[in-house]
């Protein structure tokens, strides 16, 4: 808490219901800009957020550069993002993860559904990768850092500040290394030891969101032949060959990602078939040589990144199906999977129905997968939920 008398932001008539409702973000259309220019606010500077008729919403930092022009940090009209609240916050944060995880593995902070909008952050044991992606957040950047320290006591921190979105606060693209941060990390999951690069300056990592479906899967793959599309360093396909399946193919269009899965592979005394290519046009080469696979699973990365891109992508995402399915034996699985929150679940489940359909098949859906849970969900805020995964069965028609 400090003594600093905030600047206020008011809304327009009827604009704090969002906020009330639970959501965390103000637009700048929703702002009473004849009592409180946006103009007067620098970027990333807390205000107290009042409704028009004077209710006070809580505390927020503001961006007048972004759509998204303030996001609520507290319902307390006087907290600030420093040392204390985040050590608070974060404190919350790793209760679950410690409670979810035996080892210290995880996404420890997932941005608005942590209370800590703007910022994420993954573990690796003593590494941990942070992604800032506010204003907001990018201000109290030195206290997030020496929070960590002194709550971890890393052996390096990586500031993996490239993604696009920081384009949209106005924050310049970097990669900053504190410490000592390999090129390479080591993990477990699902009894098998991944190599997987962390390399700064790309997005690399780990895909943690997706490690509940991983293990999932593994009781329906003993002595099946598994397609893995859309690998990255062969998560699905590992580990499903270390829970008894007959072989596991990986195909990615990234190089390096399978040269990673083949690495692992050695390392864990397991085999992998790796292609190296565009998925749909692999899928069309093996479904050309008559290559026929008992499960299969498709993880493709986000289709639909913004709204306007929903057609387009929803038409890919059927595709993308499609040529799975064609390539499954008789009751295969198919897991299928999406990144894109524009993507409604029912959409995708229907993709697949089509495609079902299509081939003259039936699709039964056998399992529904989520995010794991060190991605947990802000309920009012739908981009949170976000990973969708379907494990079908498709059989005879
Ligand atoms: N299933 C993975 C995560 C997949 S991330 C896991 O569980 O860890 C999406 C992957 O798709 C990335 O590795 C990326 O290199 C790959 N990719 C993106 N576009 C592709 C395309 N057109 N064809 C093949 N691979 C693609």
């Amino acid at each position: 808490m400090s003594q600093t008398r905030l600047p206020i932001l008011v809304l327009k008539k009827d604009e704090d219901r969002r906020l009330r409702a639970g959501h965390l973000w103000v637009y700048s259309n929703e702002v009473d800009t004849a009592k409180t220019p946006l103009t007067g606010f620098d970027a990333g500077e807390p205000a107290v957020v009042q409704s028009a008729s004077g209710k006070v919403l809580g505390t927020a930092c503001v961006n007048p550069q972004s759509l998204i022009c303030a996001r609520l940090l507290s319902r307390r009209p006087g907290a600030i993002v420093n040392a204390a609240f985040l050590e608070r916050r974060l404190r919350t944060a790793l209760a679950l993860r410690e409670a979810l995880f035996e080892r210290p593995y995880y996404r420890l902070a997932f941005g608005d559904s942590d209370g800590l909008p703007g910022l994420v952050i993954d573990r690796y044991a003593d590494v941990l990768v942070i992604q800032i992606t506010t204003a907001g957040m990018e201000r109290a950047r030195d206290e997030i850092i020496d929070v960590i320290q002194r709550m971890f006591s890393p052996a390096g921190i990586l500031l993996r500040n490239d993604s696009a979105v920081r384009e949209l606060e106005g924050l310049p693209q970097e990669s900053v290394v504190l410490g000592d941060v390999p090129d390479c990390i080591r993990l477990e999951e699902g009894g098998v030891h991944f190599e997987v690069p962390l390399g700064a300056g790309q997005k690399t990592g780990w895909f943690y969101d997706q490690r509940s479906n991983r293990l999932a899967l593994h009781k329906y793959v003993p002595g099946l032949r598994v397609l893995d599309v859309f690998s990255y360093a062969g998560g699905f396909a590992l580990q499903a060959m270390r829970a008894g399946a007959a072989t596991a193919t990986c195909i990615d269009s990234s190089a390096p990602s399978l040269a990673s899965a083949a690495a692992t592979a050695q390392a864990n005394g397991l085999e992998v078939e790796r292609i190296e290519g565009d998925a749909f046009d692999t899928l069309e080469a093996l479904a050309a040589e008559r290559r026929r696979f008992d499960a299969v699973v498709v993880d493709p990365p986000a289709f639909i990144k913004r709204r306007k891109d929903h057609p387009k992508g929803l038409a890919a995402y059927r595709r993308v199906n499609q040529l799975a399915m064609q390539l499954l034996d008789r009751d295969g699985l198919l897991m299928s999977c999406s990144c894109s929150h524009h993507l409604l679940p029912g959409e995708l489940v229907d993709a697949v129905q089509r495609a079902a359909r299509h081939l003259d098949r039936f699709a039964q859906l056998v399992a529904v997968g989520a995010q794991s849970p060190d991605h947990p969900v802000h309920p009012a805020i739908d981009e949170t939920r976000y990973l969708r995964a379907f494990l079908f069965r498709v059989t005879d028609a």
